[in-house]
């Protein structure tokens, strides 16, 4: 290969295949750097060999060859430190041209990447290039450690259908038409999540697969219509056992990839993390928002709170940023004023007190106080938040606590992003234990508000089960889901998260698998018994046949080998993309289709008008 030959070889036979990724003619000696996956090696062509030189001049960049040739030692000083064969070359005697190339829009050893759009419409070009060849390559080895791994721990890989019906993860399905039954439709799977069910009930026991998924979202930043899960599947399981499984296909996943991490991770509630990073994905790479009405008598919270005019109930919360502190005057009155923080739905209801100096100033003892609690160092920024007391303005008066912590938490992150050069938190170390951050985050609420449709939603999916202690409260709720003040808000789920640097991996939970409480969630969702038949009808009926109980989980494969290949989007990970707009731009799809296969399909375009 390419990338084998070393000074050790010198004087051996050598025969390469592969690219011409650059040519230097020097008239009597042509040198070109041949590359395969592996790497380059310099080979040569001198005048001596007449046949093989002159063929050589009609080389091109990307021209597929083989030569034979002798490995040679280079000259001390032309020795390459650049590339690991960089101490030999092989001075061709034979070369034969295997394909000719045209010219390719870009090169793979270019060091300027041409734009986004160039590199997937050329993929086959752009897959060429060296840190792409090295993020399929991890790709590879994560998903290999990770099948091992669950395979070592019992679990069988199981295929299941690509077309099938509508999956419970709540985004919009990509359809397929039948030819056969014209008006009929499948859906791809969202996620495999009623097959996997439907696997334990047929006495699987562990299942998992890594398996495409389709979703068909509105236009967002860095996700993919179609997107790879590791996808699990277990009887009998605690929360624990769950991640347990996980913590072990990762640890190895990691480890494919050079890192040793520790387990167990640490684990968080929804609640927690909610009021101390204002998320249910804390990065903690930085530190938490912490209440400071903890440190004060009650006495100087009045004080606080009337000088301030905030609310005593709501917490005071403190947001530090390390070595961010040395920052203008302007800049601190700014700050709070920019980014996602701003965007966060609601009036603006957040006080936030930016000036250290002034406060320290204005109440030296309990700024003091405040440091000492907080252990803020010398050159660290840090702000107060706290909510607006405001009686005259109802709308202000109206925001909960959860969303006052959540704005905070969007204020942290702005910061964290904007100071990340000062704060180095977000930069690799070499220490596992700092560079990659994991948590578990359980008891998520079993239902969400949708402010839109103006009901409660299931926060995850409608199959996960609650916690024993709250199905009082389901049943006392069971038909208020129009109510955003109702109780189905305060229902835990088994429901949890596992999140890496602020970002989440994967989701899961522990299932139900009764059917009279099947029946009781979509009740308080709100969905007819022949609904609930139409939609879900052959799962109700599997669940009636003797179901263990069982849960899971799911991770995304594309985010995991994006951040072990250090790469910036997700697009870098998968092999062949499509665009925000779902648009694969090297087979340009997708297409129109013609008359014809309409009509088999019996499907009819209305024109856009
Ligand atoms: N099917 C779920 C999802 O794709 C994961 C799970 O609950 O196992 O989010």
């Amino acid at each position: 290969m390419c990338g084998a030959l070393r000074a050790s070889d010198a004087g051996k036979k050598a025969v390469l295949m592969g690219w011409v990724n650059r040519r230097r003619d020097l008239g009597s000696i042509i040198f070109i750097d041949l590359r395969d996956r592996t790497g380059v090696t310099q080979v040569v062509f001198n005048r001596d060999t007449a046949a093989a030189h002159g063929k050589a001049e009609q080389l091109r960049n990307e021209y597929v060859i083989a030569v034979i040739g002798t490995v040679k030692l280079r000259d001390s000083n032309t020795v390459n430190k650049n590339v690991p064969t960089g101490e030999v070359e092989v001075v061709v005697e034979e070369l034969r041209v295997l394909n000719d190339s045209k010219q390719p829009p870009f090169l793979p050893g270019d060091t300027v990447l041409p734009n986004e759009e160039m590199r997937l419409k050329y993929r086959y070009i752009d897959l060429r290039r060296e840190p792409m060849q090295f993020n399929i390559e991890m790709r590879h080895k994560v998903s290999k450690a990770i099948r091992d791994d669950l395979s070592a721990r019992g679990f069988f890989e199981i295929e299941t259908p690509f077309m099938t019906r509508s999956t419970p993860e709540g985004a919009r399905d990509y359809l397929v038409p039948s030819r056969v039954q014209p008006g009929s439709f499948y859906a791809l799977p969202q996620s495999p999540q009623m097959f996997k069910q439907i696997l334990m009930i047929s006495g699987f026991e562990k299942y998992f697969q890594i398996v495409r998924c389709f979703r068909d979202e509105d236009f967002r930043a860095d996700c993919q219509a179609e997107f790879t899960q590791i996808d699990l599947e277990m009887t009998y399981p605690q929360v624990d056992t769950v991640w347990g499984v996980v913590e072990g296909f990762l640890t190895a996943a990691f480890k494919a990839a050079g890192h040793e991490i520790k387990t167990p991770f640490p684990r968080m509630s929804y609640d927690d993390a909610i009021r101390k990073y204002g998320n249910d994905k804390p990065d903690m790479r930085l530190p938490a928002m912490l209440d400071i009405r903890e440190a004060l008598t009650p006495e100087e919270l009045d004080e606080l709170a009337t000088k301030f005019r905030m609310r005593k109930e709501f917490p005071l919360l403190l947001i530090r940023i390390p070595h961010a502190g040395d920052i203008s005057g302007t800049e601190r009155r700014t700050l709070g004023t920019y980014g996602a923080y701003n965007h966060v739905q609601g009036p603006s209801f957040v006080q936030l007190m930016t000036d250290p100096k002034r406060f320290a100033k204005d109440y030296p003892a309990l700024s003091e106080k405040v440091a000492a609690f907080a252990k803020l160092g010398s050159e660290d920024l840090w702000l107060l938040a706290g909510a607006a007391n405001r009686p005259e303005n109802a709308a202000v008066m109206d925001q909960s606590v959860q969303h006052f912590c959540e704005k905070c938490g969007f204020l942290r992150l702005d910061l964290a992003q904007k100071y990340a050069a000062k704060h180095k938190a977000f930069e690799k170390t070499g220490d596992v234990s700092k560079d990659f951050r994991f948590l578990w985050v359980s008891d998520f609420p079993m239902f969400e508000w949708d402010k839109d449709e103006k009901r409660w939603n299931p926060a995850h999916h409608p199959f996960t089960t609650l916690h024993e202690e709250d199905f009082a409260k389901l049943d006392a709720n069971i038909d208020t889901v129009h109510d955003p003040k109702s109780q189905l808000g305060e229902i835990r789920a088994l429901a949890y998260d596992v999140v890496l640097n602020g970002t989440e991996l994967g989701s899961g939970s522990i299932r139900i698998h009764r059917q009279d409480v099947q029946k009781k969630i979509f009740q308080a969702l709100g969905m007819s018994d022949e609904e609930a038949r139409a939609r879900f009808g052959f799962f109700l009926e599997a669940l009636e046949y003797g179901t263990p109980p069982h849960g899971g989980i799911a991770l995304g494969l594309d985010r995991i080998v994006m951040i072990l290949a250090g790469a910036e989007s997700l697009r870098e990970v998968i092999p062949f993309p499509k665009t925000a707009r779902a648009v694969d731009l090297m087979v340009d799809a997708p297409t129109p289709v013609g008359e014809k296969q309409l009509k088999e399909l019996g499907i009819a375009i209305k024109k856009q008008t």
